[in-house]
């Protein structure tokens, strides 16, 4: 999953990019509303965090913005601001959740959880797709009962692909959502990756779909 912060306080953006990267999420910064409109413009995030003040455009702006330019992305948004006005105008612009600064980066954090199992569908934190369960709050998968070890970057290609579960994710999807913009992004080392995850989960749920992507199907029950 990867995700844009908008937030001008260069401490504040510092402090949640290392949370959410911490949780395991590829994340894009920006410090002003100019730069943030453009890269959740041309970026496909699957959530954005986006302080309402900001230098340059304010946040109602951008959120505006990127609602008429079609992006649908979940967002949060951060306000300084407690009055109840302020929040109308967020959710009138887009919005689908706000915290009140100063919040605690719990709260944070499980807001973004929140929106992103939303935002594909699921009702509830822990993902189960056949064999596997993802518990989204820990970052624990496990296969069969038993907790597998995973890279950080491997954690969010099975997470993607288990929020996602059912639908056919192509090479380039899979690079766009899984890293930072300054990435060395190469989609060929992706069949490779799929590979080594294949392995350690050690179950046939990960299937190609010849020239279109990967698809992650639970196996249909067994008859009797
Ligand atoms: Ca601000």
């Amino acid at each position: 999953m990867r995700l844009l912060v908008v937030e001008d306080d260069k401490d504040l953006n510092r402090q949640i990019v290392a949370a959410l990267e911490g949780a395991g999420y590829a994340v894009d910064r920006a410090h002003d509303g100019e730069e943030g409109q453009f890269l959740g413009e041309t970026e496909p995030y699957d959530a954005a965090i986006l302080d309402m003040g900001l230098p340059v455009r304010d946040g109602a702006a951008v959120l505006q913005a990127w609602r008429a330019a079609g992006r649908t992305m979940p967002v949060l948004i951060l306000t300084a601001r407690d009055r109840w006005s302020d929040k109308v105008q967020a959710f009138d612009a887009g919005a689908d959740d706000y915290v009140t600064k100063p919040f605690h980066m719990e709260e944070v954090l499980a807001r973004v959880r929140a929106l992103l199992r939303r935002a594909a569908g699921h009702a509830t934190s822990e993902l189960v797709c056949g064999p596997l369960r993802l518990d989204t709050r820990t970052g624990r998968l496990t296969v069969d009962g038993n907790p597998v070890r995973l890279t950080s970057h491997e954690y969010r290609l099975i997470a993607y692909l288990m929020h996602h579960a059912g639908r056919v994710i192509s090479r380039t999807e899979i690079v766009e959502h899984l890293y930072e913009q300054d990435f060395d992004r190469d989609s060929n080392t992706i069949e490779v990756f799929v590979g080594r995850l294949r392995k350690k989960l050690g179950v046939d749920v990960i299937h190609t779909v010849r020239g279109l992507g990967y698809i992650l199907e639970a196996p249909a029950p067994k008859a009797g």
